[in-house]
């Protein structure tokens, strides 16, 4: 609705007003007149035919009709208003009558009939037709002056309080409005005062605005400082990361050469002391490397700089490398990690891989370090999602120390670490939960612990997640089909038992199981009896009384089973050797833990084996190699240590390592001998590591060679720092320090050439 100003709706009133006013009072007015006129007329009449009755009272004795109607025509000539007369005889007959002309016979009249009387004798009557045409339009003009007269005062009256209320009340008003519209805005309008005839009620509403100025001007200026403030902090915090991410820098170069070099000088020959020394030295090294990563790790996170990069990944993938990566630790303390990935969820996720990975080793590699006997179990489940997708259901139980009650609740808080004084025994920072905590929820999952102390923990993680297509092709051992097989599976631990029995399940393998030595061979003297065979038979190595090695000789011992194929599963790296193998017959052995593929491969292998008996081959060896040829590896680095450790750990390995002091040296040494592979420091002088990278490119696209792989060595951990390193044309990068391992299997990764046995054999 359209809103009209005050003044309009002032003047349409007060015009409504003066309407209704001039109506009543015309009508009022009209009706008094007209009564007057009335009476003026009556008066008239009598008065006209008294005169008459007068004047022709014995011609109306005598009956003298020409007198009678020379009188009345006089009369009615004379008098305009009188439109017919005629005297009537007491018996009612009509002596004389006169009219005036026709034209006048159309106006309105009044008819008066009186007696004519004398003395109290009645003569006849006279009848007089009188016009009122010209009272009523003299009632009508009276009428009219008294409307105007009343309607112009009260017009008169209303522009007067419209004048009025203009000057006393709209125009204060519109200054106080003016004032507060300046104020909103913030604007601090010269302060005029109030007109001196101004009310005392709009003087205390300019006093409020007043007070609402200044109000607003304060937060107006706390605002102003808070932003600046904000300003100030934001560009403490780029300080703060930038400092951080360059002192990681700066102690990561040298810890390169700490733990590279002791990593060397572990390898050489040294007494006991010194053997001892020298792993400390390593140890403390790693430890160091471990907080300085979490420190950044955490930092970033706080300062609101982690950037979550989703990919699709196979989900059971990467927590089998989670596994692969603590099991040997785990191993060492004589426990044990299992995991289960429900058949049900799908592989490949839409995700951060990355993190998810970071978590779950921070959270799996918490339960190996806080047990000392039992197992880590992982439980990995999922529901779907209405929207699609899963939510991710991830429990990873242990059978440690546990965490008491009133300490869970701070567990996820940075720097916390449950017990001071018990983790002086496992070395941390006390940032890992801190960081998992914040990571999930950045990916919009959650994490909750529920813990027994004494009995183990159990953490479970909740992680909404997207399906995401296919990664990469199966390897083609995955299509062969298991279905209608039978195994028997022995293994003294129930949760492996399970495990391996619904993975077996998956793939259509009907299972048996047996808990000991002792019930398997129960159970294969009865499928004996009964006819029935088994395809293949998995074994654990570490079981009581009796282990694997010693059942899969009593096994082949029994003339039904010389020929089944048998697969030992061990968590000791060097429980049985080939020779061992060899000597059982068709025997595998694989080290836990397994990965569904790898089971899968390896199952198949024992298989193919026992179809072809006579001719045992290692799949591996039918595999053509190449001809062996060093690899070049072309070095830049112009820091003297880190050369050593990287000529040092490679010194094994057939290669042909040329080494760049800088940019400007590498470029000139790529054009001259283009090697297969370049591991190229960042910085450097003179030329630095993207700038000689960009070089090394323009010389490929010039001269249309093969694109060589570039590795960056790197000591910035920062991930922004490694997608630059990417965008200026590299392949990969290796984090300072540089581990062993790590530099081997990138070389491989990267070149594909030469022995990669003798590659992998280098590292540790
Ligand atoms: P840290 O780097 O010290 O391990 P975390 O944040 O990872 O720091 O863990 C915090 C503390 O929570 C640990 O110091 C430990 O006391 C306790 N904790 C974490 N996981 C477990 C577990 N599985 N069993 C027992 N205690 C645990």
């Amino acid at each position: 609705m359209k809103h009209t100003s005050i003044l309009f709706q002032i003047v349409l009133s007060l015009l409504v007003v003066a309407t209704v006013v001039g109506l009543a009072v015309g009508e009022l007015a009209k009706r008094q007149e007209v009564h007057r006129l009335e009476e003026h007329l009556k008066e008239n009449a009598d008065l006209t035919v008294s005169l008459l009755s007068g004047m022709m009272l014995e011609a109306i004795i005598v009956e003298d009709v020409p007198v009678l109607e020379t009188g009345l025509t006089e009369a009615v000539t004379r008098m305009p208003q009188l439109l017919a007369i005629e005297i009537r005889n007491p018996s009612g007959r009509v002596l004389a009558a006169s009219s005036a002309p026709e034209q006048a016979a159309s106006d309105t009249y009044v008819m008066y009939e009186r007696p004519i009387e004398l003395e109290g004798a009645s003569f006849g009557t006279m009848v007089v037709k009188w016009s009122t045409r010209d009272g009523k339009a003299l009632v009508n003009a009276r009428v009219r002056q008294i409307i105007i007269w009343t309607v112009v005062p009260v017009l008169a009256l209303s522009l007067l309080v419209l004048l009025l209320v203009n000057v006393l009340a709209l125009r204060p008003l519109h200054r106080i409005h003016k004032r507060m519209s300046g104020a909103i805005a913030g604007l601090r309008s010269p302060i005029r005062p109030l007109p001196w005839y101004a009310s005392r009620e709009f003087r205390a509403l300019d006093f409020s605005v007043g007070v609402l100025e200044e109000t607003f001007a304060e937060r107006d200026e706390r605002e102003y400082a808070m932003e600046q403030a904000r300003q100030a902090a934001d560009i403490a915090n780029r300080a703060k990361s930038e400092f951080l991410a360059n002192m990681s820098h700066e102690i990561r170069t040298p810890m390169n050469g700490v733990i590279g070099m002791a990593e060397l000088l572990q390898e050489t020959r040294l007494d006991e002391d010194q053997k001892m020394y020298a792993e400390t030295i390593a140890k403390s090294g790693s430890a160091l490397l471990t907080i300085i990563n979490d420190i950044l790790n955490f930092s970033k996170i706080e300062a609101g700089k982690v950037e979550l990069t989703p990919v699709a990944f196979n989900l059971q993938t990467a927590i089998e490398d989670v596994v692969t990566l603590l099991s040997p630790g785990a191993a060492d303390k004589g426990i044990e990690i299992a995991m289960r990935y429900d058949p049900a969820l799908p592989e490949v996720f839409e995700g951060d891989a990355g993190r998810i990975r970071q978590v779950i080793t921070n959270i799996a590699g918490n339960a190996v370090k806080f047990t000392n006997e039992g197992y880590v179990y992982i439980d990995v489940t999922g529901r779907p999602q209405p929207g699609g997708g899963h939510v991710l259901q991830l429990r990873i139980s242990d059978t440690g120390i546990g965490i008491a009650e009133e300490r869970l609740g701070r567990i996820f808080r940075a720097f916390e670490q449950v017990d001071t004084a018990a983790t002086r025994n496992f070395e941390g920072t006390g940032l890992g939960l801190a960081i998992s905590a914040r990571l999930l929820e950045l990916m919009g999952g959650t994490i909750e612990v529920t813990s027994e102390p004494g009995q183990g923990s159990e953490f479970l993680l909740e992680l909404p997640l997207k399906e995401g297509g296919t990664v990469e092709a199966r390897p083609p051992s995955a299509s062969v089909s298991f279905a209608g097989l039978r195994g028997l599976l022995v293994d003294d631990l129930e949760l492996n038992r399970m495990i391996l029995s619904e993975r077996l399940s998956s793939w259509g393998v009907k299972s048996e199981a047996a808990a000991s030595a002792h019930e398997a061979l129960e159970i294969l003297a009865d499928s004996q009896l009964t006819g029935q065979q088994f395809d293949f038979i998995l074994l654990d190595y570490q079981m009581p009384k009796m282990d694997g090695r010693q059942l899969a000789e009593r096994i082949r011992a029994m003339p039904e089973f010389r020929k089944v194929p048998v697969i030992i599963l061990s968590s000791v790296e060097h429980a049985l050797n080939r020779s061992d193998c060899d000597a059982i017959g068709a025997c595998e052995f694989i080290l836990k833990p397994v990965r569904a593929a790898q089971l899968r491969q390896v199952i198949t292998r024992a298989l193919d084996r026992a179809v072809e008996p006579t001719a045992p081959r290692d799949v591996e060896e039918v595999q053509p190699r190449e001809i062996a040829k060093p690899v070049s590896v072309l070095l830049a680095e112009d820091n003297r240590t880190n050369q050593l450790v990287v000529t040092k750990m490679l010194k094994d390995a057939p290669l042909d390592i040329r080494i760049a002091k800088n940019g400007v040296e590498a470029v000139q040494m790529f054009r001259e001998h283009r090697p297969d592979i370049v591991l190229m420091d960042m910085m450097m002088p003179e030329m630095d590591g993207l700038e000689a990278t960009a070089e090394m490119r323009r010389l490929e696209a010039e001269t249309g060679s093969e694109s060589c792989p570039i590795v960056a060595l790197t000591a910035n951990a920062l991930q922004s720092h490694q997608e630059k390193c990417l965008r200026a044309g590299m392949d990969d990068f290796l984090s300072k320090p540089i581990n062993k391992k790590a530099l081997a299997d990138t070389i491989q990764k990267w070149t594909r050439v030469g022995d990669p046995d003798a590659l992998k054999s280098t590292g540790t």
